[in-house]
């Protein structure tokens, strides 16, 4: 499918070095951006689909990089269906699992956490809910796993191993694990903070910097930060990209993102949910932990986006998440909210609003046009021009 996007007010790269993208159109074909510029140069009549942003701001699709995946788009702790459809309302093109750590009688032998990181990982091969882009499959370290086993995993396509949940002694039982898994390649996440579930002994800043995971998961806390002191230490002692997630605290979240900001690091701050959990299923999360950065910091907001898209597509290896040729298609125009008072995306952010969804694409496919079911209104009109594919685009909503 080739789509274009044209009249558009402002573009957002998601690469925090270079915010802006100069032009007022993007054209994608066959699930890859192919062109961003002068709309005036596209061959508009060979478009599937033309989209219509009237002046909306183009961002690229966020990516929450901390979402509790199951198995299909349900979330027993919340005991809901379609929330990461729902989530596609909030802008959200990607879903990166935190571990399946939700399913109901999750196994803890070595040969269940593999067969249930991999049986995760190949549901959401082909599996898109609402458009979602799921990375699915992150093997839960327990003792007695061996390095044949991350072997054997990794061949079988997951790529993505979660230290905190299992059954060691102490949080420093991790280290050989996830020695190996990097050895092997793999991104390694280390819950931080308190414990979140019953047993589970807290995990803090002098653990991390002995085990040096890739992704320090909800270091602002999950949902209970860990000592002061430790912000610092793992800005200044380390390299380990720092998560804060919306079902956290927010004041680690804003340290952490100044600290990183000062150490002139920001690069290493990623933006996710923490969600569906007992914080519920926010499907404008990662929308409203910009809003805080944007507003409640001196970061501009283009860079909290960046945060929450382009920052977290580097760590993690994919191809979404910033606004070029030849990156995937996952687009998301956003505006001022109507009747806010503000005029656009950006401004809004920085004033502490939630922006208003316009438009999602992932895949090069438009998922809905016009109005998000999840947020207010936009002020602008965003709409489809013109459409060779039968097909309503219009999001239902109350
Ligand atoms: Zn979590």
């Amino acid at each position: 499918m080739k789509v274009a996007l044209v009249n558009i007010g402002r573009i957002v790269s998601g690469d925090f070095r270079h915010p802006d993208r100069a032009g007022d159109g993007i054209l994608t074909d066959g699930g890859k951006i192919v062109a961003i510029g002068s709309a005036d140069d596209f061959d508009l009549s060979s478009c599937d689909v033309v989209i219509d942003a009237d002046g909306t701001t183009a961002i690229p699709g966020l990516i929450d990089s901390h979402v509790h995946i199951t198995f299909g788009d349900y979330t027993p702790r919340q005991k809901t269906v379609g929330y990461l459809e729902s989530y596609v309302h909030g802008g959200v093109t990607t879903a990166i699992s935190a571990s399946e750590v939700h399913v109901p009688g999750r196994p803890r032998d070595p040969e269940g956490v593999m067969a249930l990181a991999v049986a995760a990982r190949r549901c959401f091969d082909t599996y898109r809910p609402g458009g979602m882009r799921v990375h699915a499959g992150a093997l839960i370290l327990e003792p007695g796993l061996t390095r044949e086993n991350l072997v054997e995993v990794k061949r079988l396509g997951v790529w993505l191993v979660k230290a905190g949940f299992g059954a060691f002694a102490t949080p420093y039982g991790y280290a050989e694990l996830i020695g190996w898994a990097h050895e092997l390649g793999m991104t390694s996440l280390v819950h931080t903070g308190g414990s979140s579930i019953p047993g589970s002994s807290g995990i803090w800043a002098e653990h991390l910097l002995h085990l040096r995971p890739k992704v320090s998961f909800h270091v602002n806390g999950g949902p209970v930060a860990m000592p002061e002191e430790g912000f610092a230490r793992l800005v200044d002692e380390s390299d380990i990209a720092l998560q804060v997630c919306t079902a956290g605290n927010l004041r680690t979240t804003l340290l952490t993102a100044n600290l990183l900001r000062d150490a002139g690091q920001f690069e290493r701050l990623l933006i996710a949910t923490d969600t569906p959990t007992g914080s519920g299923i926010m499907p404008l999360g990662m929308l409203y932990t910009i809003s805080h950065i944007a507003s409640l910091t001196e970061i501009p907001p283009e860079w909290a986006i960046a945060a929450a898209t382009g920052n977290n597509a580097a760590v993690y290896g994919l191809n979404s998440g910033i606004l070029d040729v030849g990156r995937d298609a996952d687009i998301v125009l956003v505006d001022a909210c109507a009747g806010g008072s503000k005029n656009d995306a950006i401004s809004a952010l920085r004033n502490g609003d939630v922006p208003a969804v316009g438009a999602v694409v992932t895949d090069g496919i438009p998922r809905f046009v016009g109005r998000s079911r999840n947020t207010p209104a936009t002020t602008r009109h965003v709409r489809v021009a013109s459409s060779k594919v039968v097909q309503q685009f219009t999001a239902e909503h109350g």
